[in-house]
């Protein structure tokens, strides 16, 4: 079919509905309108249960000196991981969740031990436990991730996935770490178990 104004051939119908399933896809927007990226910083409209001090305190930063402050790029990050994963997953539980390490400067990282490619560095991965470390609010968190990851695995090759994508869950056994992707890039919804006793990362 030829456009009347442009003169220009339209994409059959099939095609077009599948380019706007892709959209939808990528948007995930079956689970939330895609996060603003106004007014970072001051007066942001996500970030429901997170501020950016949160991410960005460290003990370790404070006693060395280190500013550690998220730059711009990394705040968007942060504002990223909140809006997706953070926020949802403390909706969820009903609790607060503490975060333990968030963003990272170079120093700070290389202190800690970090891996020299960690999330942690871009503002896209935070350690956490929820409050009061129980049990049953360790049982949730490992459950709701599980869940996303079998509603992606269900429905991965179709347009109505409404998991909450996230990169990595590590269960360290006194906190876990969440990574999450770039925006725009593929998550691999892996669940691992850290085991300090010489077996190092085992998939859950
Ligand atoms: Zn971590």
């Amino acid at each position: 079919m030829r456009s009347a104004l442009t003169g220009r051939k339209s994409a059959p119908a099939g095609q077009k509905f599948n380019k706007i399933k892709t959209k939808i896809k990528q948007n995930n927007s079956f689970t939330r309108p895609p996060p603003s990226r106004e007014g970072l910083g001051v007066g942001h409209l996500n970030m429901k249960y997170f501020t950016f001090t949160e991410f960005e305190r460290s003990v370790t930063a404070a006693l060395k000196g280190y500013d550690n402050e998220a730059p711009r790029e990394a705040r968007r990050n942060i504002e990223y991981l909140v809006d997706t994963v953070m926020d949802p997953l403390r909706e969820f539980l009903g609790c607060p969740v503490i975060i333990t390490s968030g963003y990272r400067c170079r120093d700070l990282n290389r202190d800690v031990g970090g891996s020299p490619t960690s999330q942690h560095l871009l503002g896209l991965a935070a350690d956490f436990v929820p409050n009061g470390c129980t049990q049953e609010a360790c049982d949730s968190i490992r459950r709701w991730f599980r869940q996303q990851q079998t509603r992606h695995t269900e429905a991965q090759d179709t347009a109505w996935d409404t998991s909450i994508p996230f990169d990595q869950l590590i269960d360290y056994g006194t906190f876990f770490h969440v990574g999450l992707r770039p925006e725009g890039s593929a998550n691999r919804y892996q669940m691992l178990h850290y085991n300090a006793f010489g077996q190092g990362y085992r998939r859950d």
